[in-house]
């Protein structure tokens, strides 16, 4: 594995342990070169799915990135990082079991907001405004103002 910071590939696996109630195994790696730390996890691929953008363009299906806008919409929000992973992982498990490879953008995104949604619903609105592309600032209110009537999305 390529270390992310100076390009070294001899990297080494320092710990490995089971994450995410056993779906994922995370991999704490050195890098000898530049004395980096990172880590990856490695996980089942069911299959391989592609993404349907709505200008018609595909292109692999990234979990790496499905997580940082997941990630960033969340940030400095109080959950805990495990809770943030299993979603994540609930997220792309769903997209693998919807029966097909081609998967339009906008079906993630809606998964995704459901998803934050039912955990914190500043973060669901973060995603959101930035999903639907919502670029006045009257756009943003009426939609949060819309937000509010539905309250709770607990199950
Ligand atoms: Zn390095």
């Amino acid at each position: 594995m390529r270390c992310p910071f100076c390009g070294n590939v001899d990297t080494q696996v320092k710990d490995s342990r089971p994450a995410e109630d056993h779906v994922a195994i995370r991999r704490r790696r050195f890098c000898s070169a530049c004395g980096g730390r990172f880590t990856t996890y490695e996980r089942v691929q069911l299959r391989d799915l592609v993404v349907v953008k709505t200008n018609g363009r595909r292109e692999d299906f990234d979990r790496d990135k499905l997580e940082r806008s997941i990630r960033i919409a969340a940030q400095k929000r109080p959950i805990e990082p495990e809770r943030l992973d299993q979603m994540i992982s609930g997220i792309v498990r769903r997209l693998e079991s919807l029966g097909e490879t081609d998967i339009p953008s906008k079906t993630i995104g809606e998964i995704v907001m459901e998803s934050l949604a039912r955990i914190d619903t500043v973060a669901y609105v973060r995603f959101a405004s930035v999903y639907k592309n919502f670029q006045a600032a009257d756009d943003f209110d009426k939609f949060v103002s819309e937000l509010r009537p539905e309250g709770k999305h607990d199950e």
